[in-house]
Protein backbone atom coordinates (compact mmCIF):
# COMPACT_ATOMS: atom_id res chain seq x y z
CA UNK A 1 0.00 0.00 0.00
CA UNK A 2 1.49 3.37 -0.82
CA UNK A 3 1.64 6.27 2.14
CA UNK A 4 2.44 9.58 1.87
CA UNK A 5 3.81 10.75 5.00
CA UNK A 6 6.21 13.61 5.90
CA UNK A 7 9.70 13.32 6.98
CA UNK A 8 8.80 15.07 9.88
CA UNK A 9 5.82 12.88 10.88
CA UNK A 10 8.40 9.73 10.26
CA UNK A 11 10.59 11.39 12.87
CA UNK A 12 8.32 9.89 15.00
CA UNK A 13 9.49 6.50 15.91
CA UNK A 14 5.88 5.28 16.31
CA UNK A 15 4.70 6.64 13.05
CA UNK A 16 7.56 4.98 11.17
CA UNK A 17 6.83 1.64 11.88
CA UNK A 18 3.48 2.27 11.60
CA UNK A 19 4.26 3.33 8.30
CA UNK A 20 6.41 0.04 7.92
CA UNK A 21 3.17 -1.29 8.38
CA UNK A 22 0.87 -0.22 5.86
CA UNK A 23 3.27 -0.47 3.42
CA UNK A 24 3.31 -4.19 3.75
CA UNK A 25 -0.67 -4.71 2.80
CA UNK A 26 -1.35 -5.16 -0.27
CA UNK A 27 -5.36 -4.70 0.19
CA UNK A 28 -5.89 -8.58 -0.74
CA UNK A 29 -8.89 -8.51 2.16
CA UNK A 30 -7.94 -12.61 2.61
CA UNK A 31 -7.82 -11.20 6.50
CA UNK A 32 -11.33 -10.28 6.23
CA UNK A 33 -12.81 -13.98 6.13
CA UNK A 34 -11.22 -15.02 9.42
CA UNK A 35 -11.96 -11.30 11.12
CA UNK A 36 -14.67 -12.15 13.94
CA UNK A 37 -16.57 -9.26 13.48
CA UNK A 38 -16.79 -9.10 9.97
CA UNK A 39 -18.32 -12.53 10.03
CA UNK A 40 -20.86 -11.33 12.39
CA UNK A 41 -22.05 -8.21 10.24
CA UNK A 42 -19.80 -8.16 6.87
CA UNK A 43 -19.31 -4.53 7.59
CA UNK A 44 -15.69 -3.52 5.87
CA UNK A 45 -15.32 -1.17 8.16
CA UNK A 46 -15.01 -3.49 10.99
CA UNK A 47 -12.63 -5.89 8.90
CA UNK A 48 -8.65 -6.08 9.70
CA UNK A 49 -8.63 -4.24 5.77
CA UNK A 50 -11.64 -1.43 6.58
CA UNK A 51 -9.66 -0.66 9.69
CA UNK A 52 -6.05 -0.47 8.45
CA UNK A 53 -7.34 2.59 5.97
CA UNK A 54 -9.12 4.22 8.60
CA UNK A 55 -5.90 4.13 10.95
CA UNK A 56 -3.58 5.14 7.45
CA UNK A 57 -6.04 8.04 6.51
CA UNK A 58 -6.07 9.47 10.84
CA UNK A 59 -2.51 8.75 10.89
CA UNK A 60 -0.81 10.25 7.42
CA UNK A 61 -3.63 13.43 8.09
CA UNK A 62 -2.27 14.08 11.85
CA UNK A 63 -5.73 13.60 12.43
CA UNK A 64 -7.54 13.72 15.77
CA UNK A 65 -9.75 10.53 16.11
CA UNK A 66 -13.14 10.80 14.50
CA UNK A 67 -16.34 9.40 16.66
CA UNK A 68 -16.39 6.91 13.64
CA UNK A 69 -12.77 5.43 13.34
CA UNK A 70 -13.26 5.11 17.56
CA UNK A 71 -16.20 3.14 17.49
CA UNK A 72 -14.19 0.42 14.50
CA UNK A 73 -11.23 0.41 16.35
CA UNK A 74 -12.82 -0.04 19.41
CA UNK A 75 -15.06 -3.22 17.90
CA UNK A 76 -11.70 -4.76 16.95
CA UNK A 77 -10.91 -7.38 19.33
CA UNK A 78 -7.27 -7.95 19.11
CA UNK A 79 -7.94 -10.69 18.56
CA UNK A 80 -5.25 -11.46 15.91
CA UNK A 81 -6.61 -13.84 13.75
CA UNK A 82 -5.95 -11.71 10.59
CA UNK A 83 -2.42 -11.65 11.70
CA UNK A 84 -2.27 -15.35 11.30
CA UNK A 85 -3.79 -14.91 7.64
CA UNK A 86 -2.58 -12.47 6.44
CA UNK A 87 -0.11 -13.62 3.64
CA UNK A 88 2.22 -10.33 3.63
CA UNK A 89 3.21 -10.69 7.04
CA UNK A 90 1.18 -6.90 8.43
CA UNK A 91 1.92 -6.32 12.05
CA UNK A 92 -1.90 -5.72 12.81
CA UNK A 93 -1.26 -6.09 16.55
CA UNK A 94 1.81 -3.12 16.53
CA UNK A 95 -1.04 -1.04 14.32
CA UNK A 96 -3.62 -1.12 16.06
CA UNK A 97 -1.86 -0.57 19.51
CA UNK A 98 -0.53 2.48 17.79
CA UNK A 99 -4.42 3.85 16.86
CA UNK A 100 -5.60 2.69 20.09
CA UNK A 101 -3.26 5.43 22.08
CA UNK A 102 -3.63 7.68 18.75
CA UNK A 103 -7.54 7.66 19.63
CA UNK A 104 -6.77 7.58 23.61
CA UNK A 105 -4.56 10.92 23.01
CA UNK A 106 -6.98 12.88 20.81
CA UNK A 107 -10.23 11.68 20.99
CA UNK A 108 -12.98 12.94 23.90
CA UNK A 109 -15.08 9.37 24.56
CA UNK A 110 -18.77 10.78 26.26
CA UNK A 111 -18.46 10.99 30.00
CA UNK A 112 -20.15 7.59 30.75
CA UNK A 113 -17.59 5.66 28.55
CA UNK A 114 -15.19 7.99 29.97
CA UNK A 115 -15.80 6.62 33.26
CA UNK A 116 -16.50 3.02 32.51
CA UNK A 117 -12.61 2.83 31.09
CA UNK A 118 -11.35 4.72 34.10
CA UNK A 119 -12.64 2.20 36.62
CA UNK A 120 -12.02 -0.79 34.74
CA UNK A 121 -8.02 0.63 34.19
CA UNK A 122 -7.68 1.04 37.57
CA UNK A 123 -9.81 -1.85 39.36
CA UNK A 124 -8.97 -4.75 37.04
CA UNK A 125 -4.96 -4.36 37.40
CA UNK A 126 -4.77 -4.43 40.79
CA UNK A 127 -5.66 -7.84 42.76
CA UNK A 128 -6.76 -5.77 45.98
CA UNK A 129 -8.68 -3.12 44.32
CA UNK A 130 -10.70 -5.90 42.19
CA UNK A 131 -11.33 -7.93 45.24
CA UNK A 132 -13.18 -5.48 46.88
CA UNK A 133 -15.47 -4.61 43.28
CA UNK A 134 -15.98 -8.04 42.58
CA UNK A 135 -16.95 -8.37 46.66
CA UNK A 136 -19.48 -5.66 45.51
CA UNK A 137 -21.00 -7.32 41.85
CA UNK A 138 -21.04 -10.64 43.99
CA UNK A 139 -24.07 -8.00 45.90
CA UNK A 140 -25.24 -7.23 42.57
CA UNK A 141 -24.73 -10.51 40.93
CA UNK A 142 -28.43 -11.68 41.24
CA UNK A 143 -29.72 -8.40 39.50
CA UNK A 144 -28.05 -9.41 36.10
CA UNK A 145 -31.38 -10.07 34.14
CA UNK A 146 -32.77 -6.27 35.68
CA UNK A 147 -29.83 -4.55 34.53
CA UNK A 148 -30.18 -6.44 31.05
CA UNK A 149 -33.46 -5.48 30.61
CA UNK A 150 -33.89 -1.68 32.16
CA UNK A 151 -30.84 -1.15 29.02
CA UNK A 152 -27.69 -1.55 31.34
CA UNK A 153 -26.23 -3.96 29.37
CA UNK A 154 -22.44 -3.36 30.11
CA UNK A 155 -23.44 -3.81 33.89
CA UNK A 156 -25.45 -6.41 33.24
CA UNK A 157 -22.17 -8.40 31.32
CA UNK A 158 -19.75 -7.38 34.55
CA UNK A 159 -22.35 -9.21 36.71
CA UNK A 160 -22.64 -12.01 34.90
CA UNK A 161 -18.82 -12.54 34.54
CA UNK A 162 -18.41 -12.03 38.23
CA UNK A 163 -18.03 -15.45 39.96
CA UNK A 164 -20.88 -16.63 42.02
CA UNK A 165 -18.33 -17.16 45.02
CA UNK A 166 -16.13 -13.95 47.19
CA UNK A 167 -12.68 -13.87 45.61
CA UNK A 168 -9.42 -15.05 46.34
CA UNK A 169 -6.70 -13.79 47.87
CA UNK A 170 -3.77 -12.69 44.95
CA UNK A 171 -0.56 -15.35 45.29
CA UNK A 172 1.96 -13.34 47.61
CA UNK A 173 5.48 -13.26 46.32
CA UNK A 174 7.17 -16.42 47.49
CA UNK A 175 9.78 -19.47 46.70
CA UNK A 176 8.05 -22.66 45.30
CA UNK A 177 11.04 -25.17 46.43
CA UNK A 178 10.66 -28.61 44.41
CA UNK A 179 11.34 -31.67 46.20
CA UNK A 180 14.42 -33.49 45.71
CA UNK A 181 17.29 -32.23 43.04
CA UNK A 182 16.44 -28.71 41.31
CA UNK A 183 16.28 -29.18 37.62
CA UNK A 184 15.26 -25.77 36.89
CA UNK A 185 13.95 -22.25 38.03
CA UNK A 186 11.19 -20.13 36.43
CA UNK A 187 9.67 -17.21 37.77
CA UNK A 188 5.48 -17.45 37.45
CA UNK A 189 3.38 -14.52 36.34
CA UNK A 190 0.89 -14.26 39.05
CA UNK A 191 -1.32 -12.06 36.93
CA UNK A 192 -3.75 -9.73 38.21
CA UNK A 193 -8.04 -11.18 37.09
CA UNK A 194 -6.78 -14.71 36.38
CA UNK A 195 -5.37 -14.58 40.11
CA UNK A 196 -8.61 -13.12 41.71
CA UNK A 197 -10.83 -15.26 39.67
CA UNK A 198 -9.36 -18.54 39.16
CA UNK A 199 -6.20 -18.99 41.79
CA UNK A 200 -6.59 -22.96 41.07
CA UNK A 201 -4.82 -22.39 38.14
CA UNK A 202 -1.56 -20.70 39.11
CA UNK A 203 -1.67 -23.57 42.07
CA UNK A 204 -1.81 -26.17 39.70
CA UNK A 205 0.93 -25.06 37.68
CA UNK A 206 3.09 -24.72 40.62
CA UNK A 207 2.23 -28.40 41.54
CA UNK A 208 2.88 -29.79 38.13
CA UNK A 209 6.29 -27.78 37.77
CA UNK A 210 7.28 -28.51 40.98
CA UNK A 211 6.66 -32.36 40.24
CA UNK A 212 8.80 -32.22 37.94
CA UNK A 213 11.88 -30.40 39.61
CA UNK A 214 11.30 -26.92 39.23
CA UNK A 215 11.63 -24.63 41.31
CA UNK A 216 8.68 -21.72 40.85
CA UNK A 217 9.34 -17.98 41.98
CA UNK A 218 6.57 -15.72 42.40
CA UNK A 219 8.60 -12.14 42.49
CA UNK A 220 8.29 -9.15 44.98
CA UNK A 221 6.82 -6.59 42.82
CA UNK A 222 5.83 -8.03 39.85
CA UNK A 223 1.95 -7.61 39.00
CA UNK A 224 -0.27 -7.12 35.94
CA UNK A 225 1.33 -7.39 33.02
CA UNK A 226 -0.12 -4.17 31.21
CA UNK A 227 -2.30 -5.97 28.67
CA UNK A 228 -5.72 -4.58 30.01
CA UNK A 229 -4.85 -0.88 29.74
CA UNK A 230 -2.22 -1.70 26.55
CA UNK A 231 -5.62 -2.38 24.54
CA UNK A 232 -7.79 0.68 26.00
CA UNK A 233 -4.86 2.57 24.39
CA UNK A 234 -3.50 3.48 27.68
CA UNK A 235 0.04 3.21 27.25
CA UNK A 236 1.76 5.15 29.64
CA UNK A 237 0.10 2.95 32.25
CA UNK A 238 1.00 0.12 30.35
CA UNK A 239 4.56 0.85 30.26
CA UNK A 240 4.41 1.43 34.11
CA UNK A 241 3.30 -2.17 34.11
CA UNK A 242 5.79 -3.49 32.32
CA UNK A 243 8.54 -1.55 33.80
CA UNK A 244 7.73 -2.65 37.52
CA UNK A 245 7.67 -6.66 35.74
CA UNK A 246 11.49 -6.00 34.25
CA UNK A 247 12.65 -4.84 37.62
CA UNK A 248 10.90 -7.47 39.41
CA UNK A 249 11.73 -10.39 37.13
CA UNK A 250 15.68 -8.87 36.27
CA UNK A 251 16.34 -9.18 40.29
CA UNK A 252 15.95 -12.83 40.31
CA UNK A 253 18.83 -14.65 39.28
CA UNK A 254 19.42 -17.59 37.24
CA UNK A 255 15.66 -17.97 35.74
CA UNK A 256 14.97 -20.54 32.72
CA UNK A 257 12.05 -18.64 31.96
CA UNK A 258 9.60 -16.52 32.60
CA UNK A 259 6.32 -18.89 32.68
CA UNK A 260 2.53 -17.60 31.77
CA UNK A 261 -0.57 -19.23 32.54
CA UNK A 262 -2.63 -16.44 31.30
CA UNK A 263 -2.29 -16.28 27.59
CA UNK A 264 -3.41 -13.04 27.21
CA UNK A 265 -0.55 -11.80 29.32
CA UNK A 266 1.80 -14.06 27.62
CA UNK A 267 0.87 -12.17 24.13
CA UNK A 268 1.89 -8.90 26.00
CA UNK A 269 4.78 -9.60 28.00
CA UNK A 270 6.29 -11.48 24.89
CA UNK A 271 5.29 -7.89 22.94
CA UNK A 272 8.09 -6.13 26.26
CA UNK A 273 11.64 -5.79 23.93
CA UNK A 274 9.16 -4.28 21.42
CA UNK A 275 6.97 -1.67 23.52
CA UNK A 276 10.17 -0.31 25.52
CA UNK A 277 12.44 -0.11 22.34
CA UNK A 278 12.70 3.18 22.49
CA UNK A 279 13.52 3.49 26.57
CA UNK A 280 17.52 3.94 27.17
CA UNK A 281 17.29 2.19 30.31
CA UNK A 282 14.31 -0.56 29.76
CA UNK A 283 15.63 -1.69 26.46
CA UNK A 284 18.15 -4.05 26.68
CA UNK A 285 16.07 -5.29 29.85
CA UNK A 286 12.69 -5.85 28.30
CA UNK A 287 14.41 -7.42 25.44
CA UNK A 288 15.36 -10.42 27.82
CA UNK A 289 12.44 -10.80 29.44
CA UNK A 290 10.76 -10.67 26.57
CA UNK A 291 12.60 -13.42 25.64
CA UNK A 292 12.61 -15.27 28.25
CA UNK A 293 8.82 -15.35 28.45
CA UNK A 294 6.62 -18.57 27.73
CA UNK A 295 3.38 -20.11 27.68
CA UNK A 296 3.36 -23.02 30.77
CA UNK A 297 2.66 -25.43 27.98
CA UNK A 298 5.67 -24.09 25.71
CA UNK A 299 7.65 -24.95 28.47
CA UNK A 300 6.09 -28.14 30.15
CA UNK A 301 6.50 -29.55 26.41
CA UNK A 302 10.26 -30.02 26.95
CA UNK A 303 9.79 -31.63 30.16
CA UNK A 304 9.15 -35.21 30.92
CA UNK A 305 5.66 -35.73 32.14
CA UNK A 306 3.50 -38.70 32.81
CA UNK A 307 -0.10 -39.76 33.12
CA UNK A 308 -1.04 -41.15 36.64
CA UNK A 309 -4.61 -43.02 35.64
CA UNK A 310 -7.28 -39.79 36.11
CA UNK A 311 -7.38 -38.80 32.64
CA UNK A 312 -10.32 -41.78 31.54
CA UNK A 313 -10.20 -41.21 28.58
CA UNK A 314 -12.33 -37.40 28.75
CA UNK A 315 -13.33 -35.67 25.74
CA UNK A 316 -11.70 -32.08 25.67
CA UNK A 317 -13.64 -29.74 23.65
CA UNK A 318 -9.39 -27.68 23.06
CA UNK A 319 -10.27 -24.00 22.72
CA UNK A 320 -7.45 -22.25 21.03
CA UNK A 321 -7.39 -18.78 23.14
CA UNK A 322 -6.85 -16.51 20.58
CA UNK A 323 -3.59 -15.00 22.07
CA UNK A 324 -2.47 -18.04 22.18
CA UNK A 325 -3.21 -19.16 18.20
CA UNK A 326 -2.86 -16.19 16.97
CA UNK A 327 -0.55 -13.57 19.22
CA UNK A 328 1.61 -16.68 20.33
CA UNK A 329 1.23 -19.13 17.42
CA UNK A 330 1.46 -21.89 19.96
CA UNK A 331 -1.10 -24.29 18.46
CA UNK A 332 0.78 -28.16 18.80
CA UNK A 333 1.81 -27.64 22.30
CA UNK A 334 -1.24 -27.69 24.73
CA UNK A 335 -3.27 -30.40 22.40
CA UNK A 336 -0.59 -32.71 22.49
CA UNK A 337 0.45 -32.48 26.10
CA UNK A 338 -3.14 -33.37 26.65
CA UNK A 339 -3.23 -36.24 24.33
CA UNK A 340 -0.04 -37.61 25.60
CA UNK A 341 -1.82 -37.94 29.63
CA UNK A 342 -4.71 -39.94 27.95
CA UNK A 343 -7.28 -37.04 27.08
CA UNK A 344 -8.87 -37.57 23.82
CA UNK A 345 -8.59 -34.19 22.14
CA UNK A 346 -11.39 -32.79 19.77
CA UNK A 347 -10.86 -29.48 17.74
CA UNK A 348 -13.61 -26.82 17.87
CA UNK A 349 -15.05 -25.93 14.71
CA UNK A 350 -14.05 -22.47 13.33
CA UNK A 351 -11.72 -22.60 16.15
CA UNK A 352 -10.16 -19.31 14.47
CA UNK A 353 -12.48 -17.29 15.86
CA UNK A 354 -12.30 -15.48 18.71
CA UNK A 355 -14.77 -16.25 21.60
CA UNK A 356 -15.67 -12.70 22.36
CA UNK A 357 -13.81 -12.96 26.04
CA UNK A 358 -10.62 -10.23 24.73
CA UNK A 359 -9.46 -8.51 27.98
CA UNK A 360 -12.09 -5.67 28.65
CA UNK A 361 -13.69 -6.11 25.17
CA UNK A 362 -17.14 -8.59 27.14
CA UNK A 363 -17.58 -5.64 29.01
CA UNK A 364 -17.32 -2.55 26.22
CA UNK A 365 -19.13 -4.36 23.34
CA UNK A 366 -21.01 -6.74 25.27
CA UNK A 367 -23.47 -7.30 22.59
CA UNK A 368 -20.54 -8.52 19.77
CA UNK A 369 -18.91 -10.11 22.56
CA UNK A 370 -22.13 -12.36 23.83
CA UNK A 371 -23.20 -12.87 19.85
CA UNK A 372 -19.36 -14.79 19.50
CA UNK A 373 -19.46 -16.40 23.01
CA UNK A 374 -23.23 -17.85 21.68
CA UNK A 375 -21.37 -18.67 18.43
CA UNK A 376 -18.62 -20.42 20.13
CA UNK A 377 -20.43 -22.50 22.81
CA UNK A 378 -22.48 -23.73 19.69
CA UNK A 379 -19.33 -24.98 17.85
CA UNK A 380 -17.85 -26.17 21.26
CA UNK A 381 -21.38 -28.39 22.15
CA UNK A 382 -21.06 -29.94 18.44
CA UNK A 383 -18.21 -32.07 19.34
CA UNK A 384 -20.03 -33.01 22.30
CA UNK A 385 -17.02 -33.24 24.74
CA UNK A 386 -16.75 -33.85 28.32
CA UNK A 387 -15.40 -30.49 29.08
CA UNK A 388 -13.57 -27.61 27.38
CA UNK A 389 -10.01 -26.47 28.00
CA UNK A 390 -8.45 -23.27 27.35
CA UNK A 391 -5.43 -21.42 27.85
CA UNK A 392 -6.50 -18.21 29.65
CA UNK A 393 -8.70 -17.12 32.08
CA UNK A 394 -10.56 -14.94 30.04
CA UNK A 395 -12.19 -17.21 27.64
CA UNK A 396 -12.65 -19.78 30.48
CA UNK A 397 -14.82 -17.28 32.03
CA UNK A 398 -16.38 -15.85 28.99
CA UNK A 399 -17.48 -19.72 27.88
CA UNK A 400 -18.47 -20.73 31.00
CA UNK A 401 -21.66 -18.00 30.90
CA UNK A 402 -23.02 -19.58 28.08
CA UNK A 403 -22.76 -23.61 28.87
CA UNK A 404 -23.19 -26.10 31.30
CA UNK A 405 -20.69 -27.82 29.89
CA UNK A 406 -17.31 -27.47 32.63
CA UNK A 407 -14.54 -25.14 31.66
CA UNK A 408 -10.82 -25.61 33.36
CA UNK A 409 -7.64 -24.52 31.80
CA UNK A 410 -5.53 -26.82 30.62
CA UNK A 411 -2.61 -26.63 32.90
CA UNK A 412 -5.44 -27.94 35.53
CA UNK A 413 -6.26 -31.25 33.15
CA UNK A 414 -2.47 -31.66 32.90
CA UNK A 415 -1.81 -31.73 36.90
CA UNK A 416 -5.56 -33.73 37.64
CA UNK A 417 -3.60 -35.82 35.05
CA UNK A 418 -0.43 -36.11 36.50
CA UNK A 419 -1.31 -36.39 40.49
CA UNK A 420 -2.98 -33.22 40.86
CA UNK A 421 -6.67 -32.94 42.44
CA UNK A 422 -9.53 -32.84 40.55
CA UNK A 423 -10.05 -29.45 38.39
CA UNK A 424 -12.68 -27.68 41.02
CA UNK A 425 -15.23 -27.08 37.55
CA UNK A 426 -14.90 -30.47 37.08
CA UNK A 427 -15.65 -32.18 40.47
CA UNK A 428 -19.15 -30.92 40.35
CA UNK A 429 -19.64 -32.99 37.35
CA UNK A 430 -17.89 -36.10 38.49
CA UNK A 431 -21.11 -37.99 39.32
CA UNK A 432 -21.67 -37.44 35.11
CA UNK A 433 -18.68 -38.43 34.38
CA UNK A 434 -18.23 -41.51 36.32
CA UNK A 435 -21.61 -42.55 34.64
CA UNK A 436 -19.50 -42.38 30.63
CA UNK A 437 -19.17 -45.50 28.19
CA UNK A 438 -15.31 -44.73 28.88
CA UNK A 439 -14.95 -44.02 31.83
CA UNK A 440 -16.76 -47.45 32.90
CA UNK A 441 -14.70 -49.43 30.28
CA UNK A 442 -11.31 -47.71 31.77
S1 LIG B 1 -4.53 -10.10 4.29
FE1 LIG B 1 -2.81 -8.79 4.87
S2 LIG B 1 -2.19 -7.79 2.95
FE2 LIG B 1 -4.26 -8.62 2.61
S3 LIG B 1 -5.64 -6.91 3.17
FE3 LIG B 1 -5.40 -8.15 5.01
S4 LIG B 1 -3.71 -7.17 6.10
FE4 LIG B 1 -3.62 -6.40 4.01
S1 LIG C 1 -7.62 -8.32 15.44
FE1 LIG C 1 -9.39 -9.69 15.15
S2 LIG C 1 -11.19 -8.34 15.25
FE2 LIG C 1 -9.39 -7.02 14.96
S3 LIG C 1 -9.25 -6.75 12.74
FE3 LIG C 1 -7.93 -8.49 13.23
S4 LIG C 1 -9.24 -10.31 12.98
FE4 LIG C 1 -10.61 -8.50 13.08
Amino acid sequence: MQTSFTLAQLADPDVAESEKILRACVHCGFCTATCPTYVLDGNELDSPRGRIYLIKDMLENDRPATAEVTLHIDRCLSCLACMTTCPSGVHYMHLVDHARAHIERTYRRPAHERLLRAALASLLPYPQRLRLALSAALVGKPFAALAEAVGLKRLAAMLRLAPWRGPHRPLAPQTFKAPGPRKGRVALLAGCVNDVLAPQINAAAIRVLNRLGIEVVVAEGAGCCGSLVHHMGRERQALVQARTNIDAWTAIDGLDAIVITTSGCGTTVKDYGFMLRADPIYAERSAKVASLAVDITEYLAELPLEADENALGLVVAYHAACSLQHGQRVTRQPKELLVKLGFVVRDVPDGHLCCGSAGTYNILQSDIARRLRDRKVRTIERVRPDVIAAGNVGCITQIATGTKLPAVHTIELIDWATGGPCPPALGKHRPQLAMRPSAAAG
